[in-house]
């Protein structure tokens, strides 16, 4: 399987997306298209199905599929060059209108003063301009999917043929169509090739200056590119290596990674130091050292090194590879918006048909206009009416929060968890990883310094942060051959006889007055206690390293009203005291939590609260994260954490969620502008078209500055700057 994201042309909103959606559905492919960005996303057997075939079928559905730049024929060299010369033609038609009856002689106007000049221009831009259009309104109604494509269509051959009609009707009465002024002649009936001309020209030229914006914006964004590289060195257990393609890397290989490398997937240091720039990834500059246990992610550089790390995920399915395919936001689950968004687009073409239809017969038989002008009202309905407003409201600025969102930190899975994250009204924090930097000092130990080497074997085989601290503090010390080693979530190591743990796991056994005294000691530190079956052995003093950014951000986000709980499997003293540190009040401070019991009191929290989100790092914290409304993994989280959370932060500073929470609210504000926009634009314009204000031509125009103005507003999101620190506080 092979996963592709390639680029598409023609679409301007959800009815595009969806219509290019359905053509690749007949392959069999579930894809998903990306209108912020115009490229579609989709996995496929290259063994079995070909992309040109796929590009032919998406052709079908009216749209290009770029599979090679260079041999996609661009429409564009064509359609410009022929929409501006239509609309100039027009423009200068109108002008001619304009000025006739004022007398004004201009010898060159006449060109542009009869009816033959007209046709022929209507003609070419029904069969050069209009075209486009059509296929796409055909395809559409296969799907029942009807458009804007649909009403452009529609008023466009209804306003030619019309014109059609009357241009015959004028000639039959020996009125010669060549003939200036031929308006003021007995007889003629006007005809609306003019208005045929306006609505394509102009969607057509506006739906480019669209695409121009977007992929203007795309390009001011910059969103990180990341080159992962071609080759790996693999090393065997046995130190031979080997270079071989990055994308035939297994989970649980062991790799070399030289300074000045890219990491070709995620997995985690095994041996060596150095630090890795992840710019790319998260935009955070400043680089971070890894050391043995340290996660890494594919993308990323290696500063200095050599590191030796193993593979976690496969090439293919690494963060970045993800990041880069947006597949984290194409997940199916769309947000509420999007899922009203597309509702009402689906049900306004229908309306605005059935308006136009009435508009046609009101001013028939109410207003007791003639069957031309009827149509012709009809007609301006159909094309200054927006169905695109809707389709676009929401998927452009869903698209911009979640790529600022991206570049300030926070990596959302789909766009439910993007809505929902503004909605919270209390957060819950895992201490150790989350809270606390997840890098520990050992503050001392009692009793057996002889296991020290034990203690070194066993936390090798852990990617708690405890264990990672302790292996790095034991860095010196001798290893121990010892038994398989079993982590027990939340609790701790056992190896044979051996539990490495903390206070749960040694219930019930014995403890001397000597390693007594120092738990009374060291009650303001994480303790953790080896043990073998009856007695405890060895007790190790940590403490947690809390930064700044995390304390901020806890005063931040109650100084918002969001109440913040901490959650942790560590004992309730030492909790108590962290939590002051961080302001966290001591009744919202739950200890000695289990991972069942974690996710249970999220649970009872959650009534007493509400939405609820929860940041946890850890294998104890799967269930919590599943059970919160929305979860985020902390920045070193391990990989069935990131699993299981809506979202990932993708830098070690907590403050990252309050600018998801700052980008979703934005995001919000700008969909609902959207949306009031597409509606008063809709009730104002449809009747004043239906009353005959609007002539056709001026329908297009505003059609289309109608789909720009949201376009752009829609972009703005990007713009999103975090609030400076020392305003904040
Ligand atoms: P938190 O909820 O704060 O992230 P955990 O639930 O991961 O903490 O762990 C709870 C306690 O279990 C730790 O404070 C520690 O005492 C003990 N523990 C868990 N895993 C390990 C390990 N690998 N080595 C030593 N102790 C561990
Ligand atoms: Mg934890």
């Amino acid at each position: 399987m092979k996963k592709a994201n390639l680029e598409v042309r023609g679409m301007y909103c959800a009815h595009c997306s969806k219509a290019v959606e359905n053509a690749l559905g007949q392959a069999g492919l579930l894809s998903h298209v990306d209108l912020a960005h115009n490229r579609v996303e989709f996995t496929y057997d290259e063994e079995k199905i070909s992309l040109e075939y796929l590009r032919r079928l998406v052709k079908r559905a009216g749209y290009e599929l770029v599979i090679d730049e260079r041999k996609t024929f661009d429409r564009n060299k064509v359609l410009v060059p022929v929409a501006l010369l239509v609309l100039l033609f027009s423009l200068l038609g109108i002008v001619h209108h304009v000025l006739q009856p004022f007398q004004v002689e201009i010898p060159f106007f006449f060109f542009f003063g009869n009816d033959v000049t007209f046709l022929v221009l209507a003609t070419i831009s029904i069969l050069v301009l209009g075209i486009p259009f059509f296929v796409r309104a055909v395809k559409g109604l296969r799907y029942k999917n009807v458009g804007m494509d649909f009403l452009i269509s529609l008023s466009s051959l209804a306003s030619y043929v019309l014109s059609l009609y009357l241009f015959i009707t004028n000639m039959q009465r020996g009125i010669d169509p060549l003939t200036l002024h031929a308006h003021h002649m007995d007889g003629y009936r006007m005809t609306y090739f003019d208005g045929t001309c306006m609505i394509l020209s102009i969607i057509t030229l506006g739906h480019l200056l669209t695409d121009r914006i977007k992929l203007k914006a795309d390009k001011n964004y910059q969103k990180a590119a990341i080159e992962p590289p071609k080759d790996s060195t693999l090393v065997y257990p046995d130190g031979t290596t080997e270079t071989l393609d990055s994308d035939r890397l297994d989970v649980g290989d062991t790799i070399r990674v030289l300074a000045g490398d890219a990491l070709p997937c995620d997995g985690h240091v095994v041996k060596g130091r150095g630090h890795i720039d992840e710019s790319s990834l998260t935009g955070e500059s400043r680089p971070r050292l890894v050391q043995v246990g340290d996660k890494v992610l594919g993308g990323t550089y290696l500063q200095d090194g050599p590191i030796e790390m193993e593979v976690e995920k496969i090439a293919l399915e690494s963060l970045y590879s993800s990041i880069q395919n947006e597949s984290y936001a194409l997940d199916q689950r769309k947000g509420k918006l999007s899922k009203l968004s597309d509702t009402i687009a689906a049900y306004f073409t229908p309306s605005v048909l059935l308006i136009a239809l009435l508009s046609f017969l009101v001013c028939l038989f109410a207003m007791k206009l003639d069957v031309e002008e009827s149509i012709v009202r009809a007609c301006s309905v159909l094309s200054v009416s927006c169905p695109c407003a809707f389709g676009l409201a929401v998927p452009i600025s869903s698209m911009s929060g979640y790529d600022c969102a991206l570049r300030h930190g926070v990596l959302f899975k789909s766009g439910d968890t993007f809505e929902k994250i503004r909605r919270i009204q209390c957060a819950v924090f895992d201490k150790t990883g989350t809270l606390s930097t997840g890098r520990m000092h050992v503050e001392g130990f009692c009793g057996r310094k002889d296991l020290l080497p034990v203690v070194k074997a066993m936390e090798k085989n852990s990617l708690h942060p405890i264990a990672l601290s302790l292996v790095q503090w034991l860095q010196e010390e001798k290893e121990e051959e010892i038994e398989a080693v079993q982590e027990i979530p939340g609790e701790g190591l056992r190896s044979g006889p051996y539990v490495l743990g903390n206070r749960r796991s040694v219930q019930g056994k014995s403890l001397s007055a000597e390693l007594e005294r120092f738990e009374e000691e060291k009650k303001d530190t994480s303790l953790v206690y080896l043990s073998d079956e009856r007695e405890v052995l060895l007790i190790l003093a940590l403490v947690d390293e809390l930064s700044q950014d995390s304390v901020d951000t806890i005063q931040e986000l109650k100084r918002r009203g969001i109440h913040v709980y901490m959650v942790t499997g560590d004992r309730r003293e030492y909790a108590l005291q962290i939590a002051k540190r961080l302001t966290i009040d001591e009744e919202n401070v739950l200890s000695e939590a289990t991972p069942q019991s974690k996710a249970s009191l999220l649970r009872e929290i959650r009534k007493k609260e509400g939405v609820l989100c929860y940041v946890g790092d850890g294998i104890n914290d799967t269930l919590a994260l599943k059970e919160a409304d929305l979860s985020f993994a902390s920045y070193k989280a391990n990989a069935i954490a990131c699993s299981s959370a809506d979202g990932l932060l993708l830098r070690p500073e907590l403050s990252a969620l309050l600018a998801a929470l700052d980008i979703s609210k934005k995001t919000y504000v700008n969909i609902i502008e959207n949306f009031v926009w597409a509606i008063l634009y809709n009730v104002a314009m449809i009747p004043l078209a239906v009353l005959g204000l609007l002539p056709m031509y001026l329908c297009a125009a505003l059609m289309i500055a109608s789909n720009l103005t949201l376009t752009l507003n829609s972009l703005r999101v990007r713009s999103y700057r975090p609030e400076r620190k020392e305003k904040r506080r």
